[in-house]
């Protein structure tokens, strides 16, 4: 028997200087303190700048509450201006690093290629990737979806020298649904969800039942119960509504009251 336990990650975006970090994050520690959310795992990805004055407010309000970064250089060091190692991160105490995010794809150009360096860069440096994958509408409307999710995650897994399904989360985001209020359906994140388990099993064997599958995409209060109410979805990753305290913990008590409803805790 293998457990899943939820896990629930804020990406912040570009988006809170420090000092907004400070006002959020605090408040975020308040309301989910005073909140039923045992049982669920829970992240946050400020911005780089933020990421020393957000550990310092978790740490003060002690709060169980990852740090996660938002990207990370493929690089461990070296003449490679702008960018930040995981090392670095590592040692604010970042817990997660998000590697192959669409926005990063389409904006920064980055390839499966580099989003499978990034992934094993992140390993190298002591954090967990969390690989995101997703396709677009286009992709969609082709019926291309399954081929773009097999090809990403292979790419991404492929990088990987040992695949240890406890030190990875893959992340199921279709491109359509980041940040437009039109949210994929609980089928069909499951069904996506459940295919990337499958491709996953290539390289991890059993050890993908013990894989994270989150979904993201327009996520919110009234949706986060019923889109990690089926199997394979494991948890949630969280763009707009991470930016208010009060509806991330929404999220977050959405699901930690799926799994106790439903008795699912832990999930095999
Ligand atoms: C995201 O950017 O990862 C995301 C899921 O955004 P949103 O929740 O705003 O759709």
């Amino acid at each position: 028997m293998t457990s899943r336990r939820p896990l629930v990650l804020g990406n912040w975006k570009l988006n809170c200087d420090h000092v907004q970090a400070v006002h959020l994050v605090t408040e975020l520690a308040l309301r989910l303190r005073g909140a039923d959310v045992g049982g669920v795992d829970v992240g946050v990805a400020p911005p780089f700048t933020d990421l020393r004055s957000v550990s310092s407010v978790l740490e003060a309000e002690q709060v169980d509450v990852a740090l996660v970064a938002q990207h990370a250089s493929e690089h461990d060091e070296g003449a490679f201006t702008g960018e930040v190692a995981v090392s670095m991160l590592h040692r604010l105490g970042v817990t997660y690093v998000l590697a192959g995010h669409s926005e990063r794809r389409r904006y920064f150009h980055m390839d499966d290629e580099t989003v499978a360096r990034t992934a094993a860069a992140v390993r190298r440096g002591g954090c967990v990737p969390v690989v995101c994958v997703g396709e677009t509408a286009d992709e969609r409307e082709e019926g291309r979806t399954e081929e773009v999710l097999e090809r990403q995650l292979r790419a991404a897994l492929g990088g990987l020298d040992d695949v240890d399904a406890e030190r990875l989360v893959v992340a199921y985001e279709p491109v359509w649904a980041i940040g437009t209020g039109q949210s994929a359906t609980p089928e069909d994140a499951e069904a996506a969800a459940s295919f990337l388990r499958g491709v996953a099993k290539g390289p991890l064997g059993d050890g993908a039942d013990r894989l994270r599958v989150l979904y993201g995409g327009s996520v919110d209060g009234d949706n986060a119960g019923d889109l990690v109410a089926p199997d394979d979805v494991d948890g949630l990753l969280v763009g707009g509504a991470s930016l208010s305290a009060q509806a991330f913990t929404a999220v977050v008590t959405g699901v930690a009251d799926c799994y106790r409803s439903r008795a699912r805790s832990p999930r095999r």
